[in-house]
């Protein structure tokens, strides 16, 4: 395995994990309720935390529910880029007109995803910090590099983008050195950063189920799409389950959820939660 940039602790237990990214205190508050969510499904696969900067009782903490820490730097981007994606620039070129971003959320940290291209598994499922695993979901390490789901939440336009919350990937130093010669090109802006990345880097993308990723959006837009048992992974894109925020009234139900799962328990049988009004 290639170590550069990236530091493992302890050993591969499988040959599959479930990934997922925290480069501050906040998304390692995400990634705890994701890994104990997760452990509820009955998954044998490793439960994998990338991260930069996070206090050492932080990483304890994870360690603590049975997850391998892997200390990553972020990718080593040039100048240029860096400047052209810093959250100002960003946010001021290709503005979020749908939702609010939180203010820890760093757009440039993104990209930090791709180092699980080099990380000794040979099958990865990745899943965004601000995510819950409500059913188990072990299938997915059958579907083939490179599978995600459309980033459905207001209409069916939408199904034209795939989002980077959930997807699945076979770890390759080649891999991850061609994409971030792709990545990292003079004047290249990625206005949604790694979601537009794969998109482009994976013009053929395989189509997950929109219930292996269904977006908190979808309670509010499109309530016709909504149904408790099918839902295997509930995303709260934009505003997190774990800040103050001006939808949190609407979005209840999905945050009292997050956060039994964010807890010891116990969580509530999916056939019992109310249906969106
Ligand atoms: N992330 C992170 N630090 C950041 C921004 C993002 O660790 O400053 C990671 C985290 O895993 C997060 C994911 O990248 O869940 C993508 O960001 P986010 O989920 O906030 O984007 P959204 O789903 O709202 O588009
Ligand atoms: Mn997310």
């Amino acid at each position: 395995m290639v170590t550069s940039g990236i530091h493992p602790q302890g050993k591969a237990r499988s040959d599959r994990a479930f990934v997922t990214l925290a480069t501050n205190p906040d998304y390692a508050i995400g990634a705890a309720a994701l890994f104990r969510s997760l452990r509820r499904t009955g998954t044998t696969a490793d439960l994998v935390l990338l991260y930069t900067d996070l206090p050492d009782d932080a990483v304890y903490d994870l360690c603590t529910l049975g997850v391998r820490a892997v200390h990553v730097d972020l990718l080593s981007t040039s100048h240029d880029f860096n400047q052209l994606h810093t959250r100002d620039r960003l946010h001021g070129a290709a503005p979020f007109t749908k939702g609010e971003k939180p203010p820890f959320h760093t757009p440039l940290d993104n990209f930090a995803k791709l180092r699980l291209w080099q990380l000794d598994y040979d099958r990865v499922v990745f899943i965004d910090a601000d995510a819950i695993v409500l059913q188990n979901i072990d299938r997915l390490f059958d579907y083939r590099e490179f599978s995600a789901a459309p980033n459905v939440y207001e209409s069916l336009a939408d199904f034209h983008r795939l989002n980077s919350g959930v997807f699945t990937a076979r770890p390759s130093q080649a891999t991850f050195e061609a994409m971030l010669k792709r990545l990292d090109q003079p004047g290249v802006f990625w206005r949604r950063t790694d979601q537009t990345f794969l998109e482009t880097y994976f013009p053929n993308w395989h189509g997950l189920p929109v219930f292996d990723n269904m977006l908190q959006y979808v309670w509010l837009n499109l309530p016709d799409l909504w149904r408790w048992q099918d839902i295997r992974v509930l995303h709260f894109q934009y505003e997190k389950p774990w800040q103050d925020h001006a939808k949190a009234d609407s979005l209840r139900v999905l945050i009292d959820l997050w956060k039994a799962h964010a807890s010891d328990g116990p969580v509530p049988d999916l056939r019992d939660l109310p249906a969106p009004t």
